[in-house]
C-alpha cells in the first residue's frame, strides 16, 4: 500500500504533467470508485487543475473555486499518465481527460477494486476531516507528539499507523521508524520515558524524508506501478541480517500485519502473546 513517501514522490512527479491543464472529461469506470454523492463527477469538467497535493495517504487535485478531488489508492492502485487515445484497460477504475491529449488514470489490477475518490468542496470534509497531524509539517512538534502518546495503553506501532493520530504512516514505514528509534514495536506507549518519546518523534520525519529521497533517487521523474522499497532496513527483510548489528531480522503478525524488527537493536526480549510468530 502506498504510504506518505510514495505519495510525496507521485505528487512531485505528476504535478509538472498536470498542473495548469484543463479537464475535458472524467469517468469512473468502477461503480464504487466515486464515494461522494453530493457533487456529480461532471463538476470537474472545464476546470483547471490549479495544484496537486497530499493529505495523509490521499492524493489531492485542487480544481479551483472550492473544489477538490481526493483519491486514495488503497492497497494496489497506481497512477498512470499517458495519451488519451490509448484505450482504457479493464484495470482502469478512473480516468481524467486533460486538454493536452493526455489522461490521468487510476489503475488497479485484480479484485476487489479498492481505490476510491471523493469530490469535496473543502479539505475539511470527510474522509480528510478526521485525519491526524501531518508528520512533515510544523505542527508535528515535541509537545504535539507527547500529547498523542501520553498515557495511551496501546502498542506504539499501532499508534504510528492510526491515521486519526498521525496521517500517512502505514505498516512498512512504522517498522522503519521503530528501527531507527531503537524501540520494540510491542512496547506500550504509556511505558515510554520522555527520552524514548522524543527519540520516536525525531525518527518519524527523519525516516520519511530519507525515504522520499531514496525513492526519488530510484524512480527519477517516473510514475511507478509498485512501491520502491528496496532500501528499507527491516520491513520485508525477515530472516536477513540486520544492517547495523547482523542479528537476524524477526517477523511476527501484529494486528494481522507483518511486523519486522531487529531483536537486538530494538531490544525485543519477548513476544507478546497475541503477536504470532510467522514461520
Ligand atoms: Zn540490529
Amino acid at each position: 500500500m502506498p504510504e506518505l513517501p510514495d505519495l510525496e514522490v507521485i505528487v512531485a512527479n505528476l504535478a509538472p504533467r498536470v498542473v495548469g491543464r484543463t479537464i475535458r472529461g472524467a469517468q469512473a469506470l468502477h461503480p464504487a470508485f466515486l464515494q461522494s454523492t453530493d457533487l456529480p463527477l461532471g463538476e470537474v469538467v472545464g476546470r483547471e487543475i490549479t495544484g496537486l497535493g497530499r493529505r495523509g495517504k490521499y492524493l489531492l487535485f485542487h480544481l479551483g473555486s472550492g473544489l477538490y478531488l481526493a483519491i486514495h489508492l488503497m492497497r494496489a492502485g497506481w497512477v498512470w499518465h499517458g495519451l488519451s487515445r490509448y484505450d482504457a484497460t479493464k484495470s482502469t477504475v478512473f480516468r481524467l481527460e486533460l486538454d493536452d491529449g493526455n489522461d490521468v488514470r487510476v489503475i488497479e489490477a485484480g479484485f476487489p477494486k479498492l481505490s476510491r475518490g471523493w469530490l469535496l468542496p473543502s479539505l475539511n470534509e470527510e474522509p480528510l476531516a478526521g485525519l491526524g497531524v501531518e508528520p512533515l509539517s510544523e505542527d508535528f512538534t515535541s509537545e504535539a507528539f507527547r500529547k498523542l502518546v501520553a498515557r495511551k495503553r496501546r502498542q506504539i506501532k499501532k499508534l504510528l499507523i492510526d491515521q486519526k493520530l498521525i496521517a500517512g504512516i502505514g505498516n512498512a514505514y512504522a517498522d522503519e521508524i521503530l528501527f531507527v528509534a531503537r524501540l520494540s514495536p510491542f512496547r506500550y506507549a504509556h511505558t515510554l520515558d520522555d527520552g524514548e518519546v522524543e527519540r520516536l518523534r525525531r525518527a518519524i520525519p527523519e525516516v520519511l524524508r530519507w525515504s522520499i529521497a531514496e525513492i526519488k533517487a530510484r524512480v527519477g521523474d517516473g510514475l511507478y506501478q509498485e512501491e520502491e522499497r528496496s532500501f528499507l532496513r527491516v520491513h520485508g527483510r525477515a530472516g536477513k541480517p540486520c544492517t547495523e548489528c547482523g542479528t537476524t531480522i524477526g517477523e511476527v503478525l501484529l494486528g494481522g500485519q507483518r511486523t519486522n524488527f531487529c531483536p537486538r537493536c530494538q531490544h525485543v526480549d519477548e513476544f507478546p502473546e497475541r503477536a504470532r510468530r510467522v514461520s
